[in-house]
């Protein structure tokens, strides 16, 4: 990898010291400016919301950190890429409102994914003064619809909480897995065991709710359910994860789907953003891998039941993550950074009310077109 780089960059200099362009016309050597300026930016890309059909259940996939290079990773490295069998996609941007701030966190822009406003970074489901904005799920309840969280961090991570709870900061985790267990969100799988003290699982024992341990126990879909299979955030694919992404949304939507009301989950794929923050490929594709599985799965189960819509979209990218050529066919992935960038992600969908997301939209916009659906 080093020597690649060094041999392009040798093989600049060489170009600028014979002439200052290259056989395409480009001119080598020049001086680069890497620094701008950025601008204030507008909310006006918006969507048509007016869909021709309104789905009777949504399931929303949000994969954190997961940008074009991440997708491109799954792409050349998998027989099989699910995000393909979608019908309508498009392009989001995902700033916050955060002073001049481009790069968003999961709060803020799991804010605006559930509850359709730009909040500050490290929100959850709170706008700019610090008040709670009503979410989707929770116009989901309010229809009588049954409603879950799906996640592979802890269940109090600022994706899942930005739809279930309401706090000013993201890592206050204990007083969200406080709000989560008062909630009446009927499914919450995921990890983080540690900041449910026992007593928060007696309480939705004593509610009538069921707590489970493993994925494959009886569950009872009258029931509120909360399996929680591990103290922090599950463990990567890559280094064998006790239960896989699509076990619980399999689990989730068998449970949430015999409501006359329709349902609406959330699925989180909460570490391809770890693995862009740790700048490893080999996590980032065991992640993806189970990403991909948990599309496919959906989709599947789309086909059966033409009236849900199924959403992915991501909230981020995290890492600047590129694939190119490395020798001998293997692909060399780099890292532009270990932190979450400001690029534009993608969004895919299928479903009644899909076309919507066909364009370039705000990532506000996804929530408000979404809870549209959830109030007609
Ligand atoms: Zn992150």
């Amino acid at each position: 990898m080093k020597n690649s780089k060094t041999l392009i960059s040798l093989a600049a200099i060489s170009l600028f010291i014979m002439c200052s362009y290259t056989p395409a016309g480009l001119v080598t050597g020049e001086k680069k400016v890497n620094s701008l300026k950025g601008i204030e930016v507008p909310t006006n890309y918006t969507i048509d919301k007016n869909a021709i059909e309104i789905p009777e259940s949504i399931i929303f996939i949000i994969s954190d950190g997961t940008g074009i290079g991440q997708y491109t990773l799954q792409y050349y490295t998998s027989e099989d890429f699910a995000p393909a069998r979608f019908d309508h996609v498009g392009l989001v941007t995902t700033h916050p409102k955060d002073g001049q701030k481009k790069v968003t966190d999961s709060a803020a822009s799991g804010t605006a994914l559930s509850a359709g406003i730009k909040t500050y970074n490290g929100a959850i489901a709170v706008d700019t003064e610090k008040k709670p904005v009503k979410t989707m799920l929770e116009v989901a309840e309010d229809k009588g619809m049954s409603t879950g969280l799906v996640a592979t961090s802890t269940i109090s991570h600022a994706t899942p909480a930005s739809f279930g709870a309401h706090i000013d900061y993201r890592k206050k985790e204990d007083e969200i897995s406080q709000q989560l267990a008062d909630s009446e969100i009927d499914v919450l799988f995921g990890g983080g065991s540690k900041y449910w003290q026992e007593n928060l699982f007696d309480q939705v024992r004593e509610n009538g709710g069921q707590v489970v341990s493993d994925i494959n126990e009886p569950m009872n879909s009258n029931s509120r359910v909360v399996g929680l299979f591990h103290e922090e955030g599950l463990t990567p694919v890559y280094k064998g994860r006790e239960v896989q992404t699509v076990e619980m949304a399999k689990k989730a939507i068998d449970l949430l789907d015999d409501n006359s009301n329709g349902f609406f989950l959330m699925i989180e794929e909460s570490q391809v953003d770890w693995g862009g923050h740790a700048n490893s490929a080999e996590y980032i594709q065991g992640e993806m891998r189970s990403l991909n599985q948990v599309v496919n799965y959906c989709l599947d189960y789309q086909e059966k039941h033409p009236n849900v819509l199924v959403v992915l979209t991501s909230d981020h990218e995290t890492g600047g993550t590129i694939v190119h050529d490395g020798d001998d066919g293997i692909l060399d992935i780099e890292f532009a950074i270990s932190h979450h960038s400001a690029s534009i992600v993608p969004i895919w969908a299928t479903g009644p009310g899909a076309e919507v997301f066909d364009g370039f939209m705000d990532n506000t916009e996804i929530g408000k077109a979404l809870m549209g659906y959830l109030k007609k």
